[in-house]
């Protein structure tokens, strides 16, 4: 009697993102309305815009806030 050989695309299945478990994350609001405006992990800035736009910049780094507009500054990696 045949026995079915049954594959196993699930075992294509990994365990990873382990390595990222140490990345210092620190979110960067605006001084005035509190908004996000990017977030710092591993000593530079992650910001977002709209429509998928990101930015991965060094320190210092200046944004203005899209909710009141104001210019905010970021000296160096919040620890
Ligand atoms: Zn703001």
């Amino acid at each position: 009697m045949p026995t079915p050989f049954l594959s196993h695309p699930a075992t294509l299945t990994r365990r990873s993102g382990a390595a990222n478990a140490h990345s210092t994350t620190a979110s960067w609001r605006c001084t005035r309305c509190d908004k996000l405006l990017g977030v710092c992990r591993d000593g530079r800035m992650h910001l977002r815009f709209a429509r998928g736009h990101e930015y991965l910049v060094g320190f210092p780094v200046q944004a203005t806030c899209r909710g009141c507009g104001t210019l905010n500054h970021a000296t160096a990696p919040a620890r």
